[in-house]
């Protein structure tokens, strides 16, 4: 979250904005970064005085599920973990696709 809130407030000395009260990220289900955490790590950086963010921001949390393409047959599925075995020929070490982003997508502010 720390890195997310200093690319926020880089980007909203940028364009002016002195207010942050919306943020939208993106959280792959293998990403490690567990939702809770994240919205108590806002909760926290939204009472610093130091940051943009308003004392009411919201955070808005796009949960990304986990995809894996099996590298021998081809198959997409979804994996229960980093090391990921093909539901159809038991190939394991699939190659993720998706599920380990974290990524700042939007916010708004004035
Ligand atoms: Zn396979």
């Amino acid at each position: 979250m720390g890195e997310i809130v200093q690319l926020l407030e880089q980007d909203a000395i940028n364009r002016k904005i002195d207010a942050i009260t919306r943020v939208e990220v993106k959280v792959g289900t293998l990403s490690n970064v567990l939702p809770e955490a994240l919205e108590m790590a806002f909760d926290a950086y939204k009472l610093q005085p130091t940051n943009r963010l308003t004392e009411t921001a919201q955070l808005i949390i796009h949960i990304e599920q986990a995809k894996a393409v099996c590298v021998i047959c081809g198959q997409e599925y979804e994996p229960a973990s980093r090391i990921a075995q093909c539901p159809s020929c038991q190939f394991l070490g699939g190659r993720m696709i998706a599920g380990e982003t974290f990524q700042l997508l939007a916010y708004e502010g004035s």
